[in-house]
């Protein structure tokens, strides 16, 4: 027996529990559909060809379990066609998910945040269970799932689709094992943990996560460089990221995914995606790295939004053409900018551009201006990414956007003025800029 049931054909989950099967938009619902399965009945429909399925732990782990309904002494009941799928219902939560349930929500409350376990969040016309669920800051909310050695691999059906609702409807989902199985996964952001009796996993002494979460080791692919280039052979003089795992305490992971210092992220290595935890900084490091002056990283508060102004320094770095394209080892910020900054905004290369004759490389055929413009793009962000600090890096991210967003304004009016393919001319821009130029 179970309480929730999905109906196949109308697509929504039926709590039996209620008199109005939780759908008072629905008056008649249990009628309707109780009739009906009587019928199937009478007519010998075999009840995996009938409309209901178990929608409750069954289809959590992505089984589908046929049911049939019936009345026991007044009360509505739905019972599974499978003794199989009716014994994953009578399996007890173990003593140590119990244990990692409880520790969760302490840690959580000490940390000031709320939460609670086995909650079931409405969408739309169905639920998202949820293992245990902590309300973070600003309205984050991680859905942690525990998923011991105890269980059996089926209960392993689905993770994906149940991690991507969950992410989908505003859930971080978080899963815990203490499996290398399942840690080693990619279907979700697995961490795991030493396998240990509930005893000591719901005692306040140290939990580590000894797998699923990474610090990420920026670097410049020169030849000091301790990793090889992921990209060939030979050092190709750009940045790269590194992850390398690093442990971490549990309740350290638990407060921090719900501040949201701690984050989920996929890395693409060859034709895997791996996912795991990082710290925001490192994430916001990464998405600096793997921006294009295409996709400019997502423009964030450089300054939390509450409390005094903070007056920032007014030293905010310009990002002028450099004289010589062939980048020396420069200081990050140079004391004095070799032009004034407005000669990179859009608008003044623009006229400038509409007023005098265009210089044009004998090479591209293209502008210079367009090639200084892009190398000063490129130059501004490789600057980005040689730079640890957090400030200097917000920054010099806003140096860079300006800088790509020249380039780009002046590329779409030149492609424009001369009635070419604006892609082609930024691929012929770029192929130049980056491997031919220096
Ligand atoms: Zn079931
Ligand atoms: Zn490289």
């Amino acid at each position: 027996m179970a309480n929730v049931v999905w109906h196949k054909n109308f697509r929504i989950l039926l709590d039996l529990t209620r008199d109005d099967l939780d759908h008072p938009e629905l008056p008649g619902l249990w009628d309707l559909i109780y009739a009906a399965d009587r019928f199937y009945g009478r007519r010998g429909v075999p009840v995996s060809e009938r409309d209901l399925q178990c929608g409750g732990v069954c289809r959590d782990m992505g089984v589908e379990a046929p049911m049939h309904l019936r009345m026991r002494g007044g009360r509505r009941e739905a019972v599974h066609e499978r003794r199989e799928d009716e014994e994953r219902h009578s399996v007890p939560m173990s003593d140590e998910h119990k244990a990692y349930q409880e520790r969760i929500l302490r840690v959580a409350h000490e940390g000031g945040f709320g939460g609670d376990s086995e909650v079931r969040t409405r969408v739309g016309r169905t639920w998202i269970q949820t293992d245990t669920l902590v309300e973070g800051a600003d309205g984050r909310r991680i859905g942690w799932e525990v998923q011991l050695s105890t269980i059996d691999e089926r209960g392993l059906r689905g993770v994906r689709a149940r991690a991507g609702k969950a992410a989908k409807n505003g859930i971080t989902p978080a899963w815990h094992t203490d499996r290398l199985a399942y840690a080693q996964r990619n279907d979700t952001h697995w961490t795991r943990s030493d396998r240990l009796p509930a005893h000591l996993i719901a005692r306040n002494g140290d939990l580590r996560i000894v797998s699923g979460f990474r610090a990420l080791d920026f670097w410049h692919c020169d030849t000091n460089a301790l990793y090889p280039c992921p990209d060939g052979i030979r050092r190709c003089g750009k940045a790269h990221a590194t992850a390398r795992p690093r442990d971490i305490f549990f309740d350290d992971m638990v407060r921090q995914t719900a501040a949201g210092t701690i984050v989920p992220i996929q890395f693409r290595a060859g034709k895997t995606v791996h996912r795991y935890w990082v710290t925001s900084a490192d994430r916001d490091r990464l998405d600096d790295l793997n921006s294009d002056d295409t996709r400019l990283p997502i423009e964030r508060d450089a300054a939390p939004a509450s409390g005094a102004s903070r007056n920032r320094p007014t030293c905010q770095p310009t990002v002028a053409p450099p004289a010589h394209p062939s980048l020396p080892a420069q200081p990050a910020f140079p004391a004095q900018p070799s032009a004034p900054a407005l000669e990179t905004a859009p608008t003044a290369a623009l006229l400038h551009a509409d007023r005098h004759e265009q210089v044009t490389d004998t090479t591209t055929g293209l502008p210079t201006e367009l090639i200084t413009l892009q190398q000063a793009a490129d130059d501004a962000h490789l600057r980005l990414q040689q730079l640890h600090d957090h400030h200097e890096r917000d920054l010099q991210r806003k140096a860079w956007r300006e800088a790509a967003e020249a380039a780009q304004a002046a590329v779409t009016h030149y492609a424009r003025s001369k009635r070419l393919n604006r892609y082609e001319v930024e691929a012929r821009l770029r192929q130049f800029v980056r491997h031919t130029a220096r």
